[in-house]
């Protein structure tokens, strides 16, 4: 089934936690006795069903690893399944996303439409347009504060539209909701007449998915090469496409080509692999082989260069100096390399430019800078194929910063 993940973020208290459980409530994802068990909860506090205590009651259970299903944040619909990741909060949302623990292919951002634009909103956004993510929608929740005034909304929306503007996100969507009563999250609402736009489930629905991995060129990375008396096998991961018997294949950097002979997996011999499949390969001719090879379709290569500009998030106490040689990890590649130029130097917490071309980066400082390895790598932009498009800088042996790869 087709997957879409997506993460919600926004300034605190801003909604998140109720719109998500409205989600979840709304499209029939809990399971009875949880809905049951909330309103007794409830009840006992006196309240209607709130959805934020909802969504701490599964938090909770998640922290004490009770079920397996709660760790993660799900809802199908008829069309496919969603997958809401977590952002506890934004150093961490950065790390993880850059790290490749999760990966969202879209976002919601939330915004409490009496208060405007915080500092959260701000900070969140930027991150979201430092991944390069596209498709964003944003929700003006807590429309029942404002009586539901479009005018109100207008001008808000005006408000976040021109900040987006300003760092480059163009959403897809603005919709007025109101969370806590459910107004055009999964329903259409009857309180706003004047919107005739999507809900947020519509919204969610027309997203496109990032092409499944499977689809895309054969990129296999060399794990290791192990020799045998009569033969040499590369092991290594199917990052993308797929490799069959018989194909003709690249090996970067060398360039080198040659035909696949067999696939080994789990010790068996197999036609074919895909995405997501450790193997080892044996091919036609004798090529030199190498852990941090890349293995690729001859006409569909991904680029082989030394220089590139990247993101990177400095998350080390120790700081980094532009003189200093560092050693970048890129899939399995692991060369040595050089910050050319740091053009900015940015706070992560307050989105301040400390510094245009800068001569060093401080831990949790973001440096939009230009990477020149001592030999030439195998990248990919980041949207375009994460395993190839983000990258850790290693110095005494401890990741100091991971980043990504922009062109
Ligand atoms: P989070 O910090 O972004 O996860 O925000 P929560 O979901 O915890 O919501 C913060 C507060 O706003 C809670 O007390 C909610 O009940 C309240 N809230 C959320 N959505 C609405 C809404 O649509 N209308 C009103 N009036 N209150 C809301």
């Amino acid at each position: 089934m087709e997957t879409i993940h997506f993460v919600i973020v926004g300034h605190v208290d801003h909604g998140k936690s109720t719109l998500i459980g409205r989600l979840l409530y709304d499209t029939n994802s809990l399971s009875h006795d949880k809905i049951d068990e909330v309103k007794m909860v409830s009840k006992d506090l006196g309240t209607k069903i709130e959805f934020a205590y909802l969504l701490d009651h599964l938090e909770e259970e998640r922290q004490q690893k009770i079920t397996i299903e709660t760790t993660q944040t799900f809802f199908k619909t008829d069309k496919r399944q969603y997958v809401i990741i977590d952002t506890p909060g934004h150093v961490e949302f950065v790390k993880n996303m850059i790290t490749g623990a999760s990966q969202a292919e879209a976002a919601i951002l939330i915004v409490d439409v009496q208060e405007g634009v915080r500092e959260q909103t701000k900070r969140h956004s930027y991150i979201l347009s430092l991944l390069d993510l596209k498709q964003v929608i944003v929700v003006l929740n807590k429309m029942d504060l404002i009586g539901y005034n479009q005018e109100h909304f207008d001008k808000v929306k005006d408000d976040i539209e021109r900040f987006l503007a300003s760092i480059n996100i163009q959403p897809t969507h603005y919709i007025p909701i109101c969370a806590m009563h459910s107004d055009n999250v999964v329903k259409k609402s009857t309180n706003m007449p004047w919107y005739d736009g999507l809900t947020v489930l519509e919204s969610l629905e027309s997203l496109k998915a990032s092409i499944p991995d499977e689809n895309k060129p054969l990129i296999m990375t060399i794990q290791d090469v192990y020799k045998f008396v009569d033969k040499r096998i590369a092991v290594g991961r199917v990052e993308t496409g797929m490799i069959k018997k018989g194909d003709e294949i690249k090996i970067l950097p060398d360039a080198q080509t040659t035909k696949v002979n067999s696939i080994e997996k789990y010790l068996e011999d197999v036609d074919k692999s895909y995405a997501g499949e450790c193997i080892g390969i044996t091919t036609t001719e004798p090529v030199f082989l190498d852990r941090g090879n890349v293995v690729c379709e001859p006409s569909k290569e991904p680029y082989l260069t030394d220089t590139f500009k990247a993101n990177v998030f400095w998350m080390s106490k120790k700081d980094f100096n532009k003189e200093e040689k560092i050693i970048l990890r890129c899939a399995t590649q692991e060369i040595s390399c050089s910050i050319k130029k740091i053009e900015e130097r940015i706070d992560s917490s307050s989105l301040d430019i400390l510094e245009k071309d800068a001569s060093k980066l401080c831990n949790l400082e973001v440096g939009e800078v230009i990477i020149k390895t001592k030999k030439p790598i195998v990248i990919k932009p980041f949207n375009e194929i994460q395993e190839l498009g983000r990258f850790v800088l290693v110095r005494d042996e401890n990741i100091c910063a991971g980043g990504i790869i922009r062109a």
